[in-house]
């Protein structure tokens, strides 16, 4: 049994996260934290998520919660992620982290702190699209310099970090790659049709990375794609 914590307990990701935790047999919930403040801190994370009771309450004490966990799974702000690294970090739990927007320095204590314990980070961890980066890698290799490559991705109003992009809606993810020839083009779409889909991947994620020696793995790491 793979014991967890989820952070940002009460957030879109968080409850989605909650859920699949509560109908996995391999995974127990232990914890479900949020920030400082939370109008629903004290209430069961299990009805904040929509669920019904899990007997356990949302608290604002990161540190005693990870006290009982084997993994963390964090999906919150750059800031707050760090901060929960630092004290996983002392505290010997593993991480996986889905929480995207890191700055370069960010991004750098990540491989640092990869080092000395064991993180999963990705921006997405939909197993479709983690094979799809892997098929996509193959197309370009195979096609090579004769064709164009564009990519366009397209989310909800609320996502706050932006490549080229579409914000629209309650669009929860798509991503289309295009490769243009002359004479022909291909185009990979991979559409997410629920936050499901990152939550499964995370929680396959907190199970496998338990097994692992310390190091910061990705979820092409985890689905064996490399
Ligand atoms: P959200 O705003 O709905 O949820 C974030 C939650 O974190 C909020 O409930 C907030 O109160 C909580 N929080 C903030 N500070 C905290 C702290 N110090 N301790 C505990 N909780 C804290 O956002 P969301 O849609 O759930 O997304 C969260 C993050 O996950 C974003 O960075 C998003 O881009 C990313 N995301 C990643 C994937 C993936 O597959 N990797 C998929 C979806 C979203």
């Amino acid at each position: 049994m793979v014991k967890i914590v989820v952070t940002g307990a009460a957030g879109r990701m968080g409850r989605s996260i909650i859920n699949v935790v509560r109908e996995t047999n391999e995974t127990e919930l232990v914890g479900a934290v949020e920030r400082p403040g939370y109008a629903d801190i004290g209430k069961d994370a299990g009805e904040v998520a929509g669920s019904g009771k899990l007997g356990v309450k949302l608290t604002d004490n990161f540190e005693k919660a990870i006290k009982k966990a084997d993994c963390v799974i964090d999906f919150t702000f750059p800031e707050a992620t760090m901060h929960h690294l630092d004290i996983a970090l002392k505290s010997d739990v593993a991480m996986v982290i889905g929480t995207t927007g890191f700055s370069h320095h960010q991004r750098e204590r990540l491989k640092e702190v990869g080092g000395q314990m064991q993180i999963v980070a990705a921006p997405n961890m939909s197993v479709g699209v983690n094979l799809l980066l892997k098929i996509v890698s193959d197309m370009a290799r195979v096609l090579g310099r004769d064709y164009d490559v564009e990519i366009i991705e397209a989310h909800h109003r609320l996502k706050k970090d932006a490549i080229q992009t579409i914000r629209a809606g309650d669009i929860v993810g798509d991503h289309t790659i295009i490769f243009g020839g002359l004479g022909e083009r291909m185009e990979v779409t991979h559409r997410a049709q629920s936050r499901e889909t990152f939550a499964r991947g995370a929680v396959r994620a907190a199970q496998w990375v338990v097994k692992q020696p310390k190091g910061l793995y990705d979820m092409q790491d985890v689905l064996g794609l490399k």
